[in-house]
């Protein structure tokens, strides 16, 4: 019987995309693994907050005084909807302007949980090509309809909204604002003008990797672009650069409601501890004094990009701090990564399915708590790598 797994194990293996859990030390930006030191370019601890051992400790002296609980024993919808839940929520939505938030335990639960709550047949959901899994498994779980448009390409959505717009009831439009593995933005402005042209189109924007590290207050891209009040869902996720665990949905009231009485995921499933809720509540409140962070990663993330255009094999779409070097062939991507990790860079080869073929890649994630030397170092080390297999 267990032949089947062993069989498509191994088949993994033959393509090379067998996957394991490495273990890894850490302390702070560097990384251990197998005695051998890295500096962690692998990161989504943007602002470099996981390991600040100040905020820490302030966090826990409150802990001290007014303790919160390790667990909420229950779903919100039961008895685990602990005071520090709304505290959170109303803290979330005052800072981004908006009527109200929601709390989900990740935001995987978030994306397989909000679409098929809101999305019946007479849906039609149009998703960017690159959304994140947890999104593309959201879609899977509703009864919409589903088109993939290419990607952050306005002019195919227009096509798509002309051609079936008038054939359903309600449009979802979803998108990243900040995709993963470009490291490059939505058109958000343009998506909110396609809004006032179709009344019964909806946003839906995950902000994962934008918020905290984006925008003057640290409000993601929305803020950026001045689109926080026109987005229906606007979805963040919270252990990225939030250092935390958890997500939530900015939205109106009426969407608030109507989640709480269908969405599955956050009835049937224990809410997250209320410690962890009150640590998140802790880091919303530092969220605006955090700008010298999020400024000393704009302008690392600047000198990278334009450090490595112009050495780069393939064209490098970010504009932030997401910056993938793409060099196409699978097996060299390999080496390259293995090689910036002997020489202290913990880099790692993304390679197709995560990415389109022949776009095999090393992303490279800049983090706050880096040194623009430190930045030098690698952008030295690729170089030669490049030059030398020229
Ligand atoms: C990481 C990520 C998620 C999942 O969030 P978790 O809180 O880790 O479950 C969702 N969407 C995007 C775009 C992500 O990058």
């Amino acid at each position: 019987m267990y032949s089947f797994f062993t069989q498509r194990l191994s088949q993994l293996q033959q393509q090379g995309q067998f996957r394991c859990l490495t273990s890894l030390q850490h302390s702070g930006k560097w990384v251990e693994k197998c005695g051998q030191k890295m500096l962690n370019f692998s990161s989504n601890d943007y602002l470099g907050l996981a390991s600040d051992y100040s905020l820490y400790t302030e966090f826990m002296q409150q802990q001290a005084e007014s303790p919160q609980p390790l667990t909420s024993s229950s779903s919100r919808l039961l008895t685990g909807n602990f005071p520090i839940y709304q505290a959170l929520e109303e803290r979330i939505a005052q800072q981004f302007g908006r009527e109200s938030a929601l709390l989900f335990n990740s935001g995987y639960h978030a994306n397989i949980g909000i679409l098929p709550a809101v999305a019946d047949k007479n849906t039609l959901i149009l998703a960017d090509k690159l959304v994140h899994a947890s999104l593309i498994d959201g879609i899977r779980l509703c009864e919409a309809k589903f088109i993939r448009y290419r990607h952050n390409d306005m002019e195919h959505l227009a096509q798509l909204l002309a051609k079936n717009a008038p054939h359903f009831e309600r449009l979802i439009v979803v998108t990243e604002s900040l995709f993963s593995m470009d490291g490059d933005i939505a058109d958000l402005p343009q998506l909110v003008r396609f809004k006032q042209q179709y009344s019964h189109l909806m946003l839906y924007v995950d902000e994962a990797h934008a918020i905290g590290a984006y925008g003057e207050k640290g409000l993601g891209m929305a803020e950026i672009f001045q689109c926080i009040p026109h987005i229906d869902f606007l979805v963040g996720t919270l252990g990225k650069a939030m250092a935390s665990m958890g997500a939530y949905v900015v939205c109106d009231q009426l969407i608030k409601d109507y989640l709480i009485n269908f969405m599955r995921p956050l009835i049937f499933s224990t809410a997250l501890p209320p410690i962890n809720i009150a640590w998140t509540h802790f880091l919303f409140g530092k969220l605006e004094e955090l700008k010298p962070k999020r400024q000393h990663l704009a302008k690392l993330a600047q000198h990278l990009r334009d450090q490595l255009n112009q050495f780069s094999i393939l064209p490098i779409p970010s504009q932030s701090g997401i910056v993938p070097f793409i060099i196409g062939d699978n097996q060299r991507t390999v080496d390259m990564a293995l090689n910036l990790q002997k020489n202290g860079f913990y880099c790692l080869p993304i390679r197709p399915p995560t990415v389109p073929k022949g776009t095999a890649r090393i992303r490279l994630s800049v983090t706050a708590d880096m040194t623009l030397q430190e930045i030098d170092e690698l952008i030295l080390n690729l170089k030669s790598m490049v030059k030398n297999q020229k």
